[in-house]
């Protein structure tokens, strides 16, 4: 992973950084194909050239994207929110499950289905319908998370994947998903998804 911001200001950031990628180097075949093409940052460093996902980045502990737009190229970014998540206590491991499934929304991704918005029914000639539209717009969303969740599960990381929740929830009220996720955690589901690709504009 490349690191976006300055290492001296945030050492433990750092430093976690530095293990997850000790440790995945030697046991993810895509992890070792892809690091050098995630960048990952802080909120505080990213913020002003990610105003448009101020609200997304305010109420969660990190987030990924995979096609931002950095140095005039799209890449694949992970940013953390530090100060939500030193608000919450975050700990070390905890830390490293949150980037774990942000890795996974990147490394592990699901086959998306096509949504059958106005736009695709016109196409393909069949009515829209606004509630099989959301179904299966929940279903992509819901399988995002899983997947990604079961990236960290993969590498040991479920439980603190499930204490991180438990103290998101505490603070944001309770998160999308929950109890799907924590059974699929707690059930060690393998989802096996593929790498997001970058799509240029
Ligand atoms: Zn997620």
């Amino acid at each position: 992973m490349i690191k976006i911001f300055n290492e001296g200001d945030n050492p433990e950031l750092s430093e976690i950084i530095d293990d997850i990628h000790e440790l995945l180097i030697l046991q993810c075949q895509r992890y070792i194909e892809f690091h050098n093409t995630i960048h990952i940052t802080t909120w505080n460093e990213a913020h002003n050239r990610m105003a448009n996902y101020s609200n997304t980045a305010e109420v969660s502990f990190g987030f990924g994207i995979s096609n931002h737009y950095y140095a005039g190229n799209p890449h694949r970014f992970i940013i953390i929110n530090w100060d939500t998540c030193s608000d919450a206590e975050i700990e070390p491991n905890e830390y490293k499950a949150i980037i774990m499934h942000e890795l996974g929304h990147l490394l592990n991704s699901p086959d998306f289905l096509v949504e059958p918005d106005i736009m695709y029914c016109m196409k393909n000639h069949v009515l829209y319908n606004k509630d099989s539209h959301q179904q299966v717009r929940i279903s992509n969303a819901l399988n995002n998370e899983l997947y990604a969740d079961s990236y960290a599960v993969l590498f040991g990381y479920g439980d603190s994947l499930l204490t991180s929740i438990e103290k998101y929830n505490d603070i944001y009220g309770v998160i999308d998903y929950y109890n799907e996720r924590v059974a699929s955690i707690n059930n060690n589901a393998q989802l096996v998804g593929s790498v997001k690709p970058i799509v240029p504009f």
